[in-house]
């Protein structure tokens, strides 16, 4: 199978840097950003040659998102990084810094519409970026999501949930988000293919919601093409996303560790798609659920 390329097409959710040290010790004095950038800099040409304009940048605060890499990095290779704003619960709220456990969604949701309005290091967020547990969902759980809701509401930015606990997480988010009236489409459910029973897709994407089904990788490839081809037959690819969730620089590991690539998708999974879907998958939808 030869690889193709995707004019303007764009990864949903990928990473260039994580540090899973956890929210109280989380800080860029821990990383080189030379380094990072150094490392990040090869994979992002990578894709780029396979028609990438635009990877969103998935890692939240308090996890290593630093806004300014991302621009150098923006400059540097002509890809589009889109950085987020946000909390990330999940991990049992390892993640959470101390202001988010006392804080009230609507407080947490005026920080993060003041970064949308001000920009982080002088960069303005494009979408929001949260992560939840397993259903049913913890009180923290729920707060960011709720955070979530008010900011959405407020920016018009979508909101991208990553989701421990498949299917049942995400119908709890989507019940939350739907008692706020925030619409569907602007909620992404992250994580999708680790949901075993395809019928929550089904519901997901019919109630409005985009379905994500990130982590492709070789490993991963079989489920993926599955989920491919169920939401084909269902009539649903037109709300479905696919990315890698791949990097990333491994803040703490000699060098960064391994840094994987942002390409497999170029070169081993949509050479099987038709054409109009490959469109579909990686520029239209995305487009669609994130804007422009
Ligand atoms: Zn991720």
């Amino acid at each position: 199978m030869e690889p193709v390329i995707v004019r303007n097409s764009i990864l949903t959710h990928e990473h260039v840097l994580v540090d899973f040290i956890g929210a109280d010790q989380a800080s860029p004095s821990r990383y080189n950003a030379d380094e990072v950038f150094a490392a990040a800099r090869p994979k992002l040409e990578a894709a780029r040659k396979y028609g990438c304009r635009r990877l969103l940048e998935c890692t939240p605060a308090f996890l290593g998102r630093d806004p300014r890499l991302l621009v150098r990095l923006q400059e540097a290779t002509g890809v589009e990084l889109w950085t987020n704003t946000g909390l990330y619960a999940a991990a049992n709220h390892k993640f959470l810094p101390a202001f988010a456990k006392t804080e009230s969604p609507l407080a947490l949701a005026k920080r993060w519409i003041a970064e949308w309005r001000n920009g982080v290091d002088g960069v303005k967020p494009r979408f929001i970026k949260i992560g939840v547990n397993n259903a049913p969902l913890h009180e923290l759980d729920r707060k960011v999501v709720e955070a979530g809701a008010i900011a959405s509401l407020e920016t018009g930015l979508t909101i991208a949930c990553h989701t421990s606990g498949g299917g049942p997480a995400a119908e709890a988010t989507m019940e939350i988000l739907a008692a706020r009236k925030v619409p569907l489409h602007k909620y992404v459910w992250v994580h999708a293919q680790n949901e075993k029973s395809n019928q929550y897709f089904e519901t997901a994407a019919r109630a409005g919601a985009w379905v994500s089904f990130d982590g492709l990788s070789e490993k991963s490839d079989e489920r993926h093409w599955q989920a491919y081809f169920w939401m084909l037959n269902a009539g649903l690819l037109q709300r479905m996303l696919l990315s890698h969730d791949s990097g990333w620089y491994r803040v703490g590991e000699p060098g960064g560790g391994r840094f994987n690539g942002y390409t497999y998708v170029y070169e081993k999974f949509l050479p099987r798609v038709p054409a109009e879907f490959r469109e579909l998958l990686m520029v239209t939808n995305p487009v669609k659920a994130f804007g422009d």
